[in-house]
């Protein structure tokens, strides 16, 4: 009994199973099944990414300062008048190939992101987007018989890490940068308020006191100081004659000056910095006679990358992804 029950059972098996197995139907539901879902964890993996398809941006609108003129320039050419204004063509390949990365993922994070200027994607300044120069004038600032030399390390930069961005979360980042970072960055936040990024963090790196970028010092006559203050703070009651007319009384995290009291207010460092033109706000004072001397650390804001602690790491033999990884904390570097 047992026999036949199975026989039969086997017997449905082929009549109807089987042929529906072998059935397009079946195969093609169950192909597309399997495709769909692919293709859908592969969406989710680029869904942040999609908008920066490279070839969009075979152009960007660049406003010139000077003359208020806007060009539309090749993105890739544009990176080369950017990584030749931005960093010295003396600096070791890596690092001009990691700034090369760093310069179009910035970029392209200011195209989606940002909406300083009218008709434009970017301008030329280095204090308000990324530093731009002609290729024409930039061979002429080059000794003569550095000029070709020098051009194809840019080129190389630029070319060998063609479509290569920095994300974050499969997001492009906002890949701050700047000069010298004293030996540590700094964190966003400390510089312009707000939250900070979990991708601009601060970190140490070594041997950037080697660079001229390292150190400077600024001596300012007392009332020209005092002067330079009530500019800005007409309510600044400031007497040198007091003990203790100026004091530094709070540092942020990477120990950069976060407050200093000046007479009878509390000043930024970040808003020293940029009344008195301090290189940055990692700074000490000393009052000698009747001048101030501020002794500064670093240069630039400290977010980000540090140009001279890229050249650094590359000399000591890193390559541009460990450069970019180091100064950007958990950012993968991918191709577009
Ligand atoms: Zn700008």
């Amino acid at each position: 009994m047992k026999k036949i029950i199975l026989s039969f059972c086997v017997f449905i098996i082929l009549i109807f199973l089987i042929p529906a197995f072998f059935s397009r139907s079946f195969f093609s539901i169950s192909l597309e099944n399997v495709i769909n879902e692919t293709k859908n964890n592969i969406d989710e993996n680029l869904n942040n990414i999609s908008d920066y398809d490279y070839s969009q941006f075979s152009t960007i609108k660049l406003l010139h300062k000077s003359d208020e003129s806007i060009e539309e320039i090749k993105l890739d050419e544009y990176l080369l008048g950017v990584v030749s204004a931005e960093m010295p063509a003396s600096f070791e390949q890596e690092a001009l190939n990691a700034q090369a990365v760093v310069a179009r993922t910035y970029t392209l994070y200011s195209i989606k992101n940002s909406n300083k200027h009218e008709g434009a994607d970017l301008c030329d300044s280095s204090s308000c987007c990324q530093a731009w120069i002609s290729k024409e004038n930039r061979l002429l600032k080059w000794d003569e018989n550095l000029r070709e030399e020098n051009w194809k390390k840019i080129e190389t930069a630029v070319y060998t890490t063609k479509g290569k961005v920095i994300t974050y979360n499969g997001e492009i980042i906002d890949a701050f940068f700047h000069s010298n970072s004293g030996g540590i960055t700094e964190t966003p936040a400390s510089v312009w308020g707000g939250t900070n990024y979990p991708y601009l963090q601060s970190v140490e790196t070594a041997g950037e006191d080697a660079y001229s970028q390292y150190s400077s010092e600024i001596v300012i006559n007392k009332e020209e100081f005092k002067n330079k203050i009530l500019e800005n703070h007409k309510d600044l009651v400031l007497n040198f004659d007091q003990e203790n007319p100026l004091e530094i009384i709070e540092y942020t995290d990477s120990n950069r000056v976060k407050t200093i009291r000046i007479g009878n207010i509390n000043l930024s460092g970040v808003e020293l910095r940029t009344i008195l033109g301090l290189k940055s706000t990692n700074f000490t004072f000393s009052i000698d006679g009747e001048n101030i001397v501020f002794s500064v650390i670093g240069y630039g804001h400290g977010v980000g990358m540090s140009q001279t602690g890229a050249d650094s790491m590359a000399k000591s033999g890193s390559n541009y992804e460990e450069i970019i990884k180091h100064f950007y904390t958990g950012v993968e570097i991918i191709d577009i």
